[in-house]
């Protein structure tokens, strides 16, 4: 089933997500809704938060994007990415590795709103996958940029928080009136 992806102005994607304790049918369900709701919306991340839950869940998958590569090394081997992909992300952890690098972002909560953010090129993420298990791996690229994206929905932090000041001016006008129109529409139920 394909959820509706809260806008910008929500006060979910300000909520920091609760870790997640158990792996129910619920949590298996709410990741296979949000797979769906990533790949019908022609996502490369989405976190819990963005569908209105408020949990340390999100998930990634950075194959339908060509020029923009990505990397990836599973116990010091490098492996292709798009093997592991879509990734499920439950209580994340990262820890940047690489020199900060800035780059152009978008967000489903942000429909037409880019900018650039500075972020480490490079990371090492401990997580649990939609079974519970621990993975670890290490990143850099779109994957790496997309993986800090999401972290950062997972602890109520937004891009445009991070995006550099001359782009934030610059999509100001459009940021306003995007929250603007999401406040009407929860007034208006
Ligand atoms: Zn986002």
């Amino acid at each position: 089933m394909t959820l509706e992806i809260k806008k910008y102005g929500t006060p979910v994607l300000r909520q920091k997500g609760a870790r997640v304790e158990k792996i129910t049918p619920e949590l298996k369900q709410l990741v296979a809704d949000m797979l769906e709701t990533m790949r019908s919306a022609k996502g490369v991340g989405l976190a819990a938060q963005q569908v209105g839950v408020v949990a340390q869940v999100a998930v990634i998958d950075v194959r339908a994007v060509t020029d923009r590569p990505s990397s990836m090394e599973v116990e010091g081997k490098k492996v292709n990415p798009e093997d592991y992909m879509p990734l499920v992300l439950i209580n994340p952890e990262i820890t940047p590795t690489g020199e900060k690098v800035q780059g152009p972002e978008g967000c489903l909560s942000f429909p037409e709103i880019f900018g650039d953010v500075i972020r480490p090129a490079t990371i090492d993420v401990r997580t649990l996958n939609q079974e519970g298990i621990e993975f670890r791996f290490s990143c850099g690229g779109l994957l790496a940029r997309a993986i800090q994206h999401e972290a950062d929905h997972l602890n109520g932090i937004l891009f445009i928080d991070r995006m550099v000041l001359t782009d934030k001016e610059e999509i100001k006008p459009q940021l306003d009136e995007l929250q603007a129109k999401t406040k009407k529409k929860l007034k208006m139920g």
